[in-house]
């Protein structure tokens, strides 16, 4: 039986920073992985997204070119292309983390895991068929930490196992799936990505929000995009509820019930592919009968303020500890709970702190991306907040990249004027948003703010402006 400081199961952006944090720390360190390394992000999720919506953005900028003197004739669009570039991209990333991994001095062990009790860990190989392979591994450990992510979830509704009914793993895995028709179900990130992407693909695009588009967001942002999306041609039903999927006429008929324009109306979608992108599901079924920490609601593993489970010795980190489920957040839990352990392990304290403020980011044109709180939440939370807000009709930068609507908005605490919250939709909003965040982490003021000087042109340019709102329009005294 081989013996470690540290088994950690599952390689995503979570079990990853972890191991490189434990190995810097000086533990013993194996990770087990029953798919490919790199979990979801790497390979069905974040890459394989923005390989897909940055081939989309090529082309829809080379189609609006002609402003720009750039005619590129009689323009073509190969999506197995576009696929085999994906796929070259992702290989590639995964074979450098597994490099990097086992360069740190990381034992890297293929097959599915199951945590036998707080310090033992059974190892399983499986062929591509699912068939066991070979006997079972057995792993000792000082500590369990479980980062096995999460899976797509299937809405139980009458036709979701109807061939045409997939997730985002079938088309982002292998050679993805170009339907002429595409109904997306959800409205959160992931489904206005597809949207965004397969609408410049050509596809016709439907797409049945719940609630509102990305209605965790500021309102602002999801009623821009909104008109952005319809704009593109993609069909939007909101309030929507689907009912059923049936299979007719050799396509699928998606039957939902929309309130979106007032009054309840079922209306039937024709569609060549339905994409459930309506929520993920836990993967927690790796536990042996009496070894099974406690769960929340949802089927979440809870933690306490270490990462530790209910049981002492086997921690959690990244999208199965039920917090926001985003790569840099696993990655930062993990790297946290791997300081945890090593303290546990070694001794020697602990100086690590949990990572205050996590951006949130839509890679969609423009971007959106957001840090700390909006100006409803500190209204909700009783916090006295004044916010402003920046537009680019005469940011210099903006206009002639041709963006379309976008805006900036920064929200301030109205006594201590620190930042507490910033929004932005434009352009490059993923790259500028870690200014915002180390703004909120550290409570820059707007005085402070006001004293940057913002390059020219530059997107950023309109954070001078918004900062000028909040003290003029937004009453930051
Ligand atoms: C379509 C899509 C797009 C996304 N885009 C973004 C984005 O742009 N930016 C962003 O920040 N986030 C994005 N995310 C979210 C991001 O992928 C996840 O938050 C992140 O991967 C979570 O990391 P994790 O380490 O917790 O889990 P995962 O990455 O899911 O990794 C878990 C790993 O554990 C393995 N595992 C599970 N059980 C076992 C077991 N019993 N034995 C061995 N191995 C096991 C799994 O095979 C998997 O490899 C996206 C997600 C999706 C689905």
């Amino acid at each position: 039986m081989e013996k470690f400081d540290l088994v950690i199961i599952g390689s995503g952006p979570g079990g990853a920073g972890a191991a490189f944090k434990a190995r810097a720390l000086g533990l013993t360190v194996c990770v087990v992985e029953k798919r490919d390394v790199g979990g979801t992000c790497l390979n069905r999720g974040c890459i394989p997204t923005k390989t897909l919506l940055h081939g989309a953005n090529l082309l829809r900028e080379t189609h609006e070119g002609e402003r720009y003197g750039v005619n590129a004739g009689d323009l073509r669009f190969d999506f197995a292309k576009l696929i085999e570039w994906k796929n070259t991209v992702v290989s590639s990333l995964r074979q450098n983390q597994s490099t990097a991994l086992t360069k740190a001095g990381v034992t890297m062990v293929n097959g599915t895991a199951r945590v036998e009790s707080p310090g033992k860990v059974s190892v399983h190989a499986f062929k591509e068929n699912g068939a066991a392979e070979g006997g079972e591994t057995v792993l000792e450990a000082a500590a369990i930490l479980i980062a096995s992510g999460t899976t797509p979830a299937l809405l139980p509704i009458p036709g979701h196992d109807l061939p045409g009914v997939y997730t985002s793993d079938h088309f982002l895995e292998g050679d993805g799936l170009f339907p002429k028709r595409l109904t997306i179900i959800g409205g959160g990130v992931i489904a206005v990505e597809f949207a965004a992407a397969y609408s410049s693909f050509g596809s016709e695009v439907t797409l049945l929000v719940r609630s509102s588009l990305l209605s965790v967001m500021d309102r602002e942002i999801g009623q821009t995009l909104a008109l952005q999306l319809k704009k593109r041609g993609v069909v939007m039903y909101t309030k929507a509820r689907p009912e059923c999927i049936e299979a007719k006429d050799g396509a699928l008929a998606l039957t939902l019930t929309t309130e979106g324009s007032g009054e309840a109306k079922s209306v039937t979608v024709p569609a060549d592919a339905v994409l459930m992108a309506s929520g993920r599901t836990p993967d927690t079924n790796l536990f042996a009968p009496g070894c099974t920490p406690e769960f929340t609601a949802k089927g979440f593993i809870k933690s306490d303020d270490n990462m530790m489970s209910s049981i002492p010795g086997i921690y959690v980190a990244g999208d199965i500890s039920g917090g926001v489920q985003l790569a840099h957040a696993a990655t930062a839990e993990g790297e946290y709970a791997a300081a945890c352990i090593a303290a546990a392990v070694k001794g020697g304290g602990n100086k690590a702190s949990h990572a205050q403020v996590i951006p949130s980011c839509v890679y969609t044109t423009p971007e959106i991306a957001c840090a700390g709180i909006t100006a409803a939440e500190a209204a909700e939370k009783g916090i006295p907040a004044a916010a402003g807000k920046g537009v680019f009709g005469a940011n210099g930068k903006a206009f002639l990249e041709n963006q379309e609507r976008g805006f900036i908005k920064l929200v301030f605490h109205a006594e201590s004027r620190a930042l507490i919250g910033a929004q932005f939709f434009c352009n490059r909003a993923t790259d500028i948003i870690p200014w915002a965040v180390q703004c909120v982490g550290d409570g820059t003021t707007a005085e402070q703010i006001e004293r940057t000087v913002f390059p020219h042109p530059s997107i950023c340019e309109t954070i001078a402006a918004a900062v000028s709102d909040a003290v003029s329009r937004g009453g930051l005294k």
